[in-house]
């Protein structure tokens, strides 16, 4: 499920709907009282108890959480500490609210990784205008986040995220022995390209080309990459050899169908790529550095045996 969300995030766009905020207080009153002060600016969730909280926090994955201190049970700190020992809840950011004002709890509580902290009575313009700004600074975050993982100039996922992507998927799939596809393709005589049509004319088209190839990763979770300069790399779940050849095949006709001319090149009149297509089912003692190499060789072998061809393994 979480890779799933990381998958999707590369690719979709920043538009989204209301952020969550989870309110986690004993008392119904206090609920339903900060529910509605903030209502028009989130979209907001209620727990009454640390054990309810950490449930709706692993499920809604909402953007911030406003935490009480003062719970029978699980205290607030106790439930701050299990959520930033969980991965999937680690990076919410938490906001304490108690009538708890001495220094020490404050402290204990920022200790704890909580980003602020509200003292009860708190003022309903105080919490509005503190959720507003620590929504903002969780929206920029998650942008930044994005960007992390995209490849400034052609949009595609990064060299950081196939990585880490691949990692994932490598380890998931070794669980269920369902392979992965891997597709590495390069750019046919791109130094040529760039040297009679400039390096202006090699950055467009290797944006068009990032574009075509991310248009056909068209099941879930297809991942393309920009594998570093004129070289792309696909991550295939569940694709088999033959599965894997299809996509490459399909990537090949649609580049040459973009119909870009390439004149010093000797393979075409147009822009043309080399695709090594492999498909192998992961064990955990192998690192993914496997499928990579065997990739690559086929690449290569794409190459030499005359380039706008798919080398399958
Ligand atoms: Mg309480």
């Amino acid at each position: 499920m979480a890779e799933e969300t990381n998958h999707r995030s590369i690719t979709e766009s920043a538009g989204r709907a209301k952020q969550k905020v989870l309110i986690v207080d004993d008392q119904p009153l206090n609920l339903a009282f900060a529910a509605a002060e903030i209502e028009d600016i989130c979209d907001p969730i209620q727990a009454y108890s640390g054990e309810q909280a950490l449930k709706l926090a692993g499920i809604e994955q909402p953007d911030l959480i406003l935490l009480d201190v003062q719970m029978p049970g699980m205290t607030g700190f106790e439930v701050c500490r299990l959520l930033k020992q969980n991965c999937q809840t680690a990076e919410i950011p938490v906001i304490f609210l108690t009538c708890m004002d001495e220094e020490a709890d404050e402290e204990q509580g920022l200790n704890l990784g909580a980003i602020d902290y509200i003292a009860k009575p708190f003022s309903p313009a105080i919490l509005r205008a503190r959720v507003r700004n620590h929504l903002l600074i969780q929206r920029q975050r998650m942008q930044l986040e994005r960007l992390a993982q995209c490849d400034g100039l052609t949009g595609v996922a990064n060299r950081r995220s196939f990585d880490q992507v691949l990692n994932a998927e490598w380890q998931r799939l070794a669980g269920i022995k369902e392979p992965p596809g891997l597709l590495m393709i390069d750019v046919d005589l791109f130094k040529g390209f760039n040297d009679h049509y400039g390096h202006l004319a090699g950055d467009q088209t290797l944006q068009k080309v990032a574009t075509t190839i991310n248009r056909q990763m068209q099941r879930a979770h297809d991942l393309a990459c920009r594998y570093g300069g004129e070289e792309f790399a696909c991550i295939l779940p569940h694709a088999d050899q033959g599965g894997a050849k299809d996509i490459a095949e399909s990537i090949r006709s649609a580049i040459l169908d973009l119909r870009i001319q390439h004149a010093p090149s000797p393979v075409s009149d147009w822009v043309t790529v080399s695709i090594g297509a492999v498909s192998i089912v992961p064990t955990i003692d192998k690192a993914p550095d496997t499928l990579i190499s065997q990739t690559d060789q086929c690449l290569y072998q794409a190459k030499t045996g005359g380039r706008n061809q798919v080398n399958p393994g």
